[in-house]
């Protein structure tokens, strides 16, 4: 029997600068390139297998410019699933998180209001949070405690990870992720 292939749609999205492209590029090469100019949104497919499932990754690298700038509503709708990045050096990217958590649940919300209609995840956004840049201890401004915390909070899966050098566990982010993404789909 030959299952058919999954098709999984993931919005990375974090403050300016927190290595969401980084981790975006970690996850599709295994590589790790330092400076990327993006100016606008960018988006990839990428098939891999999941616990042994095919599974067609389209990933949305989000390009805020400014701190208060939110994910566009077309990206918000369009996304099966978030990760959510803020780096471990920059107390400001956390506060991000939390505004823009709230703002995606709104957003989806109001698109189910209006015209009746989800993705293939429902008006329920599976999350999973990242703290990256764990490789900069020496300049944390986050607790690792405050990313559980929070994590608890939004009932997701945390990890802090350094997409500078790390693979396995960039990857291990984006695999749950898509787990969570078939769980909400069975129900
Ligand atoms: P984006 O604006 O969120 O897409 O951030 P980028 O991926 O462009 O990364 C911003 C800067 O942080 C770049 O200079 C990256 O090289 C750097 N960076 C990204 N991830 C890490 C990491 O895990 N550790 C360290 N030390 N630097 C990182
Ligand atoms: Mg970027």
């Amino acid at each position: 029997k030959k299952s058919s292939l999954s098709e999984v749609k993931i919005a990375i999205i974090g403050a300016p600068g927190v290595g969401k492209s980084a981790l975006a590029v970690r996850f599709l090469t295994k590589r790790y390139i330092g400076e990327y100019d993006h100016q606008s949104e960018t988006r990839y497919k990428h098939e891999i297998l999941v616990d042994g499932e095919p599974v067609l990754f389209e990933i949305c690298d989000t390009c805020p410019k400014l701190e208060t700038d939110m994910p566009l509503s077309d990206t918000i709708i369009w996304a099966d699933g978030f990760i959510l990045v803020y780096s471990i050096t920059d107390r400001g990217s956390f506060n991000y998180i939390k505004l823009v958590k709230q703002y995606i649940i709104d957003v989806r919300q109001q698109h189910y209001d209006k015209t009746g209609t989800t993705n293939s995840s429902g008006t329920f956004a599976p999350m999973v949070l990242l703290g990256n840049k764990g490789d900069m201890v020496h300049l944390r401004q986050v607790a690792t405690e405050e990313g559980e915390i929070l994590s608890k909070d939004f009932d997701c899966y945390f990890s802090e990870v350094a997409a500078a050098d790390q693979v396995s566990e960039v990857a291990e982010a984006f695999l749950e992720l898509c787990r969570e993404v078939h769980i909400s789909r069975r129900k």
